[in-house]
């Protein structure tokens, strides 16, 4: 996730910004209407004497924040109701003219809410919008695109990562195909210190196989410990 800095609003002017503790319960959601980065939009908001607040703004670069999640915002335009008052408003930057920095935008908030629900234990229905509290036509731009569809971003972010399954090796058994013996190194490559050799042809199990430099069919780790040179055996 790009990087969450902090610029809080001083708390001598909490009494216009945020002026109520609460326990959030949603988030919501905006769009700036602007074109401004998101260090920009805060600072702005901080400087200002409306009772106009928010308490992050995304950008494609990083989220500014600029009032704590335990106190309120004037955001949603309804007064003393749940969006001003239980909601984290999140801002998505760049919703004016929209284009790349807009897309990042939208994608860093998407994984940003996708955080924010998890550290709250809050399903996607905490998921909310402006709109939803005085009718505005806000997010404007992410609506116009489809919230749903920002709605699945959210959710693919909340799903766990995808661990690679890890494909299963199934061990064989291999005989020495040279005349000389055959080291048997530390590691899967000539780099790597000479534990031992082999010298008969009797059977070993391989039971891993790695490329490395000094063989050109890669090199193969011995059940008992060690690695060989897969050029000089066959199947056996
Ligand atoms: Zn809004």
């Amino acid at each position: 996730m790009v990087p969450i800095r902090e610029n809080l609003v001083p708390k001598d002017k909490y009494a216009i910004k945020c002026p109520y503790t609460r326990t959030p319960t949603r988030v919501v959601i905006h769009n700036t209407a602007n074109d401004a980065p998101a260090a920009n939009e805060i600072s702005y908001m901080r400087y200002n004497d409306l009772e106009i607040s928010f308490h992050y703004a995304v950008d494609d670069v990083n989220i500014v924040q600029g009032i704590p999640e335990n106190r309120n915002a004037w955001a949603s335009g309804d007064g003393h109701g749940k969006g001003n008052m239980e909601g984290i408003h999140i801002e998505i930057c760049y919703s004016k003219s929209g284009g790349e920095k807009f897309d990042k935008a939208e994608q860093n908030a998407a994984e940003f809410t996708a955080s924010l629900l998890k550290k709250y234990g809050w399903g996607i229905d905490k998921m909310t919008k402006h709109r939803d509290y005085d009718g505005k036509y806000c997010p404007h731009r992410t609506l116009d695109r489809g919230w749903q569809r920002f709605l699945s971003m959210v959710k693919r972010y909340m799903e766990p990562a995808k661990t690679p399954v890890a494909s299963k090796f199934t061990p064989y058994l291999i005989r020495k195909n040279c005349r000389d013996a055959l080291n048997i190194r530390k590691g899967p490559s000539t780099n790597y210190g000479i534990l031992g050799q082999i010298k008969d042809t009797l059977r070993y199990t391989i039971v891993e196989e790695r490329s490395g430099p000094g063989s050109h069919k890669g090199w193969g780790r011995l059940k008992a410990g060690g690695w060989i040179a897969m050029d000089w055996v066959k199947k056996a």
